[in-house]
């Protein structure tokens, strides 16, 4: 290794405080993290230290003019006890190209990996074992110069800070598609995961939950005519046997577990398409009873489904949860993979490796 990361443990463990049987998603934080900055041009100063408040300047660019970007992702340990990632590498590579939208300085993949490997093995104890639970990763960048002015920031901090999570199990969501606010354009930010787009869909999604949904359906921005995603996930469908999803244009985020959906259904030789797919279609296929399965796709819930959408005066309801294959079927494959019992295919997981003696 070319790089040193530089390791400062905390000094009394706050996991003797931590309630595993009931674990809020997002509010708690193990005992590390790791930072790096950059300035001069480069990343450096790579660093463990404990999870700690950090001062920031008033003027701080990202805090006003949004260069910020961030990932999502879990390890988990397998049912014998031992830390695994699912595909790590695939989130160096996305926060890289959200970085390039962005303008903002790529951050090496190999130094992301080895501080995932090394922050989660120092916080091992930090990962649930419960089925379905698991240690959320949270990497971020955002930018740091003082300064008012739009213009690229010349200093970047990246941040990844971890928490446990408890198994998600959402009930089956209530979907509106939203034909005044879009979410992405084409040639914009969406396909980014910039902190921007969320901001951006936080009033339309509240308008929706008045309305008794519990998210948005978004579609494109040119005609609202073509489905996109629904909140922080990809969207399937299942019309007559086939899966359906819509294909990555720009303006949909490039869900790692959408890929990975696709690979495992092409790899059961169920037939999957990347394409359009209209509201127009929806509501055809319901109508002539051929609409079997709607879900999410995303790291937090794997899959999410989908009970009702509504489309302009149409409520269109799918077949009830139990009865339904292809959803379960995914989430059962992903959630094997991430406690072990799983045969790993593709070599997505990845076991967390031990420390050295040196930062033991
Ligand atoms: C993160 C995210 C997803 C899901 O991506 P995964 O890599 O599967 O977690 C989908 N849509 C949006 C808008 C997202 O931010």
């Amino acid at each position: 290794m070319s790089f040193e990361i530089s390791v400062k443990r905390i000094s009394q463990s706050r996991l003797p405080d931590v309630d595993f049987n009931n674990l809020p998603f997002g509010r708690t934080f193990s005992d590390h993290m790791f930072v790096a900055d950059y300035y001069d041009g480069k990343w450096q100063d790579y660093r463990i230290v404990p999870f700690e408040h950090f001062p920031i300047h008033p003027a701080a660019m990202a805090l006003h003019y949004g260069q910020a970007i961030f990932e999502g992702m879990k390890a988990s340990k397998s049912l014998d006890g031992k830390p695994l990632f699912f595909r790590p590498e695939q989130h160096g590579i996305r926060i890289n190209r959200s970085a390039h939208r962005m303008c903002m300085p790529s951050f090496p993949e190999d130094v992301f990996e080895e501080a995932l490997h090394q922050l989660v093995a120092i916080d091992a104890n930090w990962i649930p074992t419960d089925p379905g639970s698991a240690l959320y990763l949270r990497p971020y960048m955002f930018a740091n110069d003082e300064f008012i002015g739009v213009k690229p920031s010349n200093t970047y901090k990246f941040i990844i800070f971890t928490g446990p999570v408890g198994p998600y199990y959402p009930k089956p969501v209530r979907l509106l598609a939203e034909t005044k606010y879009i979410r992405a354009a084409d040639g914009g930010t969406g396909e980014a995961k910039a902190a921007g787009n969320y901001g951006g869909s936080l009033l339309p999604a509240k308008l929706a939950q008045e309305k008794g949904f519990d998210q948005v359906m978004w579609l494109d921005a040119n005609e609202f005519k073509y489905i996109q995603e629904a909140g922080t996930m990809n969207l399937f469908f299942v019309i007559d046997g086939t899966v359906v999803t819509p294909d990555l244009s720009g303006t949909i985020l490039p869900g790692i577990t959408r890929d990975s959906f696709i690979k495992v259904l092409k790899g059961k030789g169920i037939p999957v398409e990347e394409r359009p797919i209209s509201t127009d279609e929806i509501l055809q296929a319901f109508k002539n009873g051929t609409l079997e399965e709607s879900f999410g796709a995303g790291t937090a819930a794997v899959v999410a489904h989908v009970s009702e959408i509504q489309i302009g005066d149409t409520l269109v309801t799918l077949p009830p949860v139990e009865g339904r294959k292809i959803g379960p079927m995914l989430k059962a494959t992903i959630e094997g993979l991430r406690d072990g019992t799983g045969t790993d295919e593709f070599g997505w997981v990845i076991p967390v490796r031990e420390l050295s003696t040196a930062t033991i």
